[in-house]
């Protein structure tokens, strides 16, 4: 067993929870309230600095363990994942504001990356090479790269970092992980969860705290592997740091300007369902949400009456109450940058067809009542503000508005993270689709609408994107398949399968058996 709790707001590090070694700290906020849910210690690079210690002198015992073994720990994090799936689901939902359906899923996807990685430990990794000479035997065997630095994002708090951290660790690795800094509550669980399986000291270490932290574990020469998953920006800034560093290695996610494109082809239903949960599930905070619906001028005036007929409707409110569809967005800064794209699309000669972007405070719920727990233990303070005050959250509606297609439009190219969707209308045939949809920097996921095969298979085999879908939404990935993109969306694949090349290194071991 690790060492007891004694201040889960502080970091994780060497199997211990210590305190800061600066004298900062920052608060956790409910994106519905803007309540604050707890208050955590700012990492230093002197946090940093313990943490690495701690899991480099813990890398040779741990990768002296077998495979399964070190699975072990992985599986009682798995159930405990399992056991407490309502519980975490809505911690999720309150640090990060999204619907519980989805802070549940979140959960979920969690103990299903845990399941792929710590299954994996019973699959062989090499591979057997015939020799070239008779009389010699040659194996490709995979071993530990040494010290994992992971950094993830607000959206997914607890699946994310076990799309990282678990495979890193049952691949023999140890880890110093920063959650970001709008969920360290979900940042503590996840630790917590660790630190209850009794991890060894020094193996997995997790530091709270700003992208200065992040900094710190990304430039320093303990780090083998750096994970990240987050913008564009930090990411593409993170790759050059490690990219001139010989023996380094950094896998980034980095987000998409995805699209789902309708053809004349297209059960209209279906494609409804698929922009619709594309675009505003999870008020349109998620790397694979679709920004872009590229729809072919036969079906283009029917679909678009119904898409704005649906997103006039849809409900935004508590994100704890099963009915809604949208919850609000993750911060202030937040909802500037996505208003920042909104304006942007107008000036660039957007016809706005829906703009619920400032809801009307008719639209949000009553404010709660309840009395509920924070990440100290404690619960608020209950009395006339229960929860807090909707009026003081971070509320988004959506915001859709159509477009003449041009290469030079800046709103049709830059990511909003946000419930901003562009109609675009195109005449022609799949190849002028294509031509639409690969016109971003990006290429993560997409989706097309059609019943004609050859439509699909052009899309799969030349759409310039990492995760294709076909009469499905472009959101919803499964674990064991890869997750990442191309173009500016990534330089590698930080999930499953793809994390195993990123945490580990191939030895050819050739054997004379004469
Ligand atoms: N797992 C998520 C999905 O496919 C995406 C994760 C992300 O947006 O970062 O919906």
């Amino acid at each position: 067993m690790g060492n007891q709790s004694t201040n889960p707001t502080g970091h994780y590090v060497d199997g211990e929870w210590i305190d800061g070694r600066g004298s900062e700290t920052f608060e956790s906020e409910d994106p519905a309230t803007g309540e604050s849910l707890g208050t955590f210690h700012r990492g230093t690079d002197a946090d940093v600095d313990v943490a690495l210690e701690a899991a480099t002198a813990a890398f040779e015992e741990w990768r002296a363990l077998s495979h399964p073994d070190r699975a072990e720990y992985l599986w009682d994090v798995y159930h405990e994942l399992r056991d407490r799936h309502d519980e975490l689901g809505e911690i999720v939902t309150r640090e990060c504001g999204k619907e519980i359906s989805e802070g549940r899923a979140d959960v979920t996807e969690a103990w299903h990356m845990v399941e792929w990685a710590a299954g994996n430990a019973r699959h062989p990794h090499g591979d057997v090479v015939p020799s070239e000479i008779a009389g010699k035997d040659a194996y490709m065997r995979r071993k530990p790269r040494g010290v994992v630095g992971c950094i993830t994002p607000w959206n997914f708090p607890i699946a994310i970092p076990f799309w990282h951290v678990a495979v890193a660790l049952v691949e023999g690795n140890t880890v110093v992980w920063k959650p970001a800094e709008q969920t360290p509550w979900c940042g503590q669980v996840v630790a917590e969860l660790f630190d209850d399986a009794g991890i060894p000291d020094g193996v997995f270490n997790m530091v709270q705290g700003y992208g200065d932290a992040g900094e710190a574990i990304v430039a320093d020469d303990r780090v083998d592997t750096v994970l990240f998953t987050g913008s564009a920006e930090v990411g593409h800034e993170i790759a050059s740091t490690v990219g001139g560093e010989p023996g380094k290695l950094a896998a980034c996610e980095m987000g998409g300007k995805n699209a789902i494109v309708i053809t004349e082809h297209a059960d209209l239903e279906i494609a409804l369902q698929a922009a619709v949960l594309s675009s505003f599930k999870t008020t349109g905070q998620r790397c694979v949400s679709s920004e872009r619906l590229i729809v072919h001028t036969d079906v283009y005036d029917e679909f678009k009456s119904r898409f704005v007929d649906v997103a006039e409707r849809i409900a935004v409110g508590d994100p704890l109450d099963e009915e809604t569809f949208m919850g609000p967005a993750i911060e202030a800064d937040h909802v500037e940058k996505i208003r920042r794209h909104n304006d942007l699309a107008r000036e660039e000669g957007a016809t706005v067809l829906v703009d619920r972007f400032d809801l009307e405070p008719s639209e949000l719920p009553e404010s709660p009542t309840d009395d509920v727990a924070t990440a100290d233990g404690g619960t608020t303070d209950g009395g006339a503000a229960g929860r807090g005050d909707f009026a003081d959250g971070h509320w988004v509606g959506p915001f859709v508005y159509e477009i003449e297609y041009d290469s030079d439009l800046r709103c049709l190219r830059e990511e909003s993270f946000g419930p901003h969707v562009a109609l675009i209308e195109y005449d022609g045939d799949i190849d002028r689709a294509l031509e639409i949809h690969d016109d971003t920097p990006y290429g993560l996921a997409g989706a097309i609408v059609s019943e004609d095969y050859r439509q699909l298979n052009a899309f799969r085999d030349r759409a310039e994107l990492g995760l294709a879908y076909a009469n499905l939404p472009c959101i919803g990935a499964e674990v064991q398949l890869p997750f990442g993109g191309v173009k500016k969306s990534g330089n590698g694949f930080p999930s499953a399968r793809e994390v195993i090349e990123a945490v580990t290194d191939r030895t050819a071991w050739t054997i004379s058996n004469e």
